[in-house]
């Protein structure tokens, strides 16, 4: 155990980075909260005392890093170990001893000792109010290999705040040494090839935070050198978790330099509308949030004096570090109090390939870039389907969430931004195909903007500006929207063995892309439906089911003539019941509080047969015509007899067409009975992860406040697919995915190692795919 006034740079070994850079600044005179250390040779005795060394190696040896299944079982066989083994008496005693003396002291004590040069910033330290120091202590992990300059660690070890007494102070102790195994932390370390490593625990006295926040002596997003401090009310969590948008204040570091003329050192203060608070609550004990009171809300929480005192630390912090900058945080109390508690480099800097800069002026609106590019345009907004007539060429749509009707119009607009929605709604998978920009999630925009109002879209990093803004970037939206040519692929990668195959909608370009690809493995009927403008249930009710035979061959000839002899698999309809209510005859659709979870794919078509009767004749029609790689993928499966009740439909009109049936695998039923649907006679399984993340994880994927939550990398999302490549590979069913996801890179990495027999991704992914899936296959051929 160990005072952190006491540590140093020498003293990484024992203390952990974090530590050695808490104990560093307290000597350069930066007032820091008191505590002590927990070394690491409290770690190492107690796994000597516990004798579980080897058995905590076996399980690292045997893990597959790659295999994020392996990975998180292997993470939680030895936190379990260490959670469960007892620490040594003689550590136990100490550390209690120490925390004992850390709460009865008064949080001034330690600092003043240590900051004669810079005591003055620390003033009122002595005169804190009793009640400003809390018998609480915040624990933090620091690990050896951490916040070094090439190997940030950052986020990946545990901290606990608010620790209140000595159960709960030797719980997290053996949590934060349980966190040097986290599956992340695991992962970073093998591919770092960071082979010994060790875990110090930070035990500091907590600071009841009036005030906290961030500061980069380099502005992370724009690589600037001026310093950028980001503050809100209370506790600093909201900040990093961006729950909470805070104040930015921007500060030139050459006028903090030359002191003369530091009145003037703040170019910038954007004040924030801070909603909500999180605050330590006394009385429950417990960290809680509120709403901010009125007069919070948009009141700038630092004072000029605490951003001028907070850079000029900043600036000592840096210069201390070899004027390498770095990435701070601090609290401030009641009495007005800086304490910084952590301080360690700022590791990444802006990468501006493939992204363009923020421009602090005239942001109009935030929302999530789903769809890259840039755009300057009128605005048109639209609310009703009479105002989709008024949109223009070069227009910029805005409108609350767009539907499949809305398509033919967004052909038009050179952008589009919704309130609503998240990376994969459809908005953003049809901009996406369309290489339209789009922001999603926007919250308010339809409100916000007005009419004919030019802007300027950002969406590769979610922004709104109001007018025409000059968005300097190597990336340019021709560059980005050019569909790749078949000679830019990775001639090495033509003999890989997973198939790649694309998703399509429209029959834009395809000539171009034909080549590249092994297929389609999926084609959306939706937005040909849209163009078309009528709903189909609409036809049916008129008895125009002739005319929606004739729309679909007519929209799916000429994809299955350019692929042929290509398969092409052509998903039957699957329309929400709010997402055509726009197009003719869709007022009549029913209002359902639920649509994803509605009336919609197979369970719909089997209620309406005649409709899906009028789309497998389209399918077998054109199968006459010599186009019979064309497949039938149903969505949105949950039984078994939805597969065989199509199969009779099918068998109904033709033979051949019985034996071209695939399912969309997207919900957890079809998952749990993935082996009774291959039995029951299908040719292939898609999984559609936009739908099965949605589901497994409860989070509805248009809800742009969860979709921070939401992950198709979720343990529970990946063990799914898992399963159902290991049983349709021993039963012979071909495995592709069709979700959004199969376009991500980390995404077809394990999928192939699951097994996966294809992937159709996006056309501008191609490329990116099939480089991945080549070196993946190569290093799975080396191991
Ligand atoms: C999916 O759910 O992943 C999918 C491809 O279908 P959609 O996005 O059309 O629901
Ligand atoms: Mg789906």
């Amino acid at each position: 155990m160990v005072s952190i006034n006491e540590v140093g740079r020498g003293q990484i070994d024992q203390v952990g980075g974090k530590g050695a850079n808490l104990g560093e600044l307290i000597k350069s005179g930066i007032p820091v909260p008191p505590g002590f250390v927990v070394t690491t040779s409290s770690f190492k005795q107690f796994i000597e005392d516990n004798d579980i060394k080897d058995q905590i190696e076996q399980i690292i040896l045997q893990t597959d890093v790659d295999d994020s299944l392996s990975l998180t079982e292997s993470s939680s066989k030895i936190k379990k170990i260490i959670l469960s083994s007892k620490v040594p008496s003689e550590i136990e005693r100490k550390i209690i001893e120490n925390y004992q003396k850390l709460i009865t002291k008064r949080a001034g004590e330690v600092i003043d000792s240590n900051t004669a040069s810079a005591s003055s910033s620390a003033a009122g330290t002595a005169a804190a109010a009793e009640e400003d120091l809390l018998p609480l202590v915040a624990i933090r992990s620091s690990a050896t290999a951490e916040d070094l300059p090439n190997a940030s660690f950052a986020g990946q070890q545990s901290s606990f705040l608010n620790v209140k007494n000595e159960l709960e102070l030797m719980e997290s102790i053996r949590k934060c040494w349980a966190s040097l195994y986290e599956p992340r932390a695991i992962f970073y370390r093998f591919k770092n090839k960071i082979s010994k490593v060790s875990i110090a625990v930070i035990v500091q006295k907590m600071i009841e935070s009036d005030k906290s926040g961030i500061m980069f002596t380099v502005d992370p997003t724009t690589g600037e050198n001026t310093i950028l401090i980001e503050a809100t009310w209370g506790l600093g969590e909201s900040i990093v978790g961006g729950e909470i948008s805070p104040d930015s204040y921007h500060v030139s570091k050459q006028k903090i330099k030359e002191k003369a003329i530091i009145d003037n050192a703040i170019t910038d203060i954007k004040i924030a509308q801070k909603t909500k608070i999180i605050a330590f609550d006394t009385t429950s004990k417990t960290t809680i949030t509120y709403d901010s009171p009125p007069d919070k809300i948009n009141a700038q929480v630092l004072t000029k004096e605490q951003i001028l005192k907070l850079a000029s630390y900043g600036l000592m912090i840096e210069k201390y570090y070899d004027d390498q900058p770095q990435d701070i945080e601090f609290a401030i109390d009641k009495s007005e109090n800086i304490f910084f508690v952590q301080s360690r480099p700022i590791t990444t800097k802006a990468d501006n390939k493939n992204k363009i800069d923020i421009i602090d002026k005239n942001q109009l609106i935030k929302g999530i870039g789903a769809s890259p590019g840039t755009a300057v345009g009128k605005v048109k907004i639209i609310k009703t389907k009479d105002s989709i007539k008024n949109i223009e060429k070069g227009d910029i749509i805005v409108t609350a969430m767009t539907s499949p009707d809305l398509v033919p119009s967004m052909n038009k607009s050179s952008a589009i931004i919704t309130d609503l929605g998240g990376r994969t709604c459809h908005a953003a998978i049809v901009s996406r195909e369309m290489g339209i920009p789009a922001i999603v999630g926007a919250q308010n925009a339809t409100i916000i903007l007005q009419d004919n109002q030019v802007i300027t879209v950002d969406a590769f990093n979610g922004i709104v500006y109001d007018g025409v803004v000059d968005l300097s970037s190597d990336t340019s939206i021709s560059e980005y929207q050019k569909p790749s040519g078949v000679e830019s692929g990775s001639g090495s990668s033509d003999s890989i063995k997973t198939k790649i195959k694309i998703n399509l909608a429209f029959v834009k370009n395809i000539e171009e892309i034909e080549p590249k690809v092994e297929g389609v493995g999926l084609l959306r009927l939706e937005h040909m439906i849209a163009q078309y403008g009528t709903h189909p249930a609409k036809l049916m009710r008129d008895n125009r089911l002739d005319d929606y035979i004739q729309m679909l061959m007519d929209g799916i000839r000429p994809i299955a003539k350019i692929f042929n002899p290509k398969p092409v698999w052509v998903r039957t309809l699957d329309a929400r019941t709010d997402e055509f209510r726009n197009l003719v005859g869709g007022e009549e659709e029913p209002h359902e509080s639920n649509p994803m979870l509605g009336w919609h794919g197979i369970r719909r078509s089997l209620d309406e047969p005649a409709l899906l009767k009028a789309e497998l004749n389209a399918i077998k029609k054109l199968h006459d015509e010599g186009f019979t790689n064309l497949y039938v993928m149903l969505p949105f499966v949950i039984s078994v007899e939805e597969v065989q009740k199509s199969k009779e439909i099918c068998r109904e009109i033709s033979s051949t067409l019985e034996n071209k049936i695939g399912i969309m695998v997207e919900t957890p039923a079809a998952i749990l009975i993935i082996e009774e649907l291959c039995k029951e006679g299908i040719s292939f399984v898609s999984f559609g992860t936009n739908d099965l993340t949605q589901l497994i994880l409860g989070i509805d994927r248009n809800n742009e406040r969860l979709s921070r939550l939401s992950s198709v990398f979720h343990p529970a999302v990946l063990k799914s697919m898992k399963m159902v490549i290991e049983v349709c590979n021993r039963l012979g069913v071909e495995t592709s995915i069709c979700g959004e996801s199969g376009s991500q890179s980390e995404m077809a990495q394990i999928l192939v190692r699951y097994g996966i027999k294809s992937i159709s991704c996006n056309r501008d992914a191609i490329d990116l795919i099939r480089t991945t899936v080549f070196e993946e296959e190569q290093r799975m051929m080396k191991s």
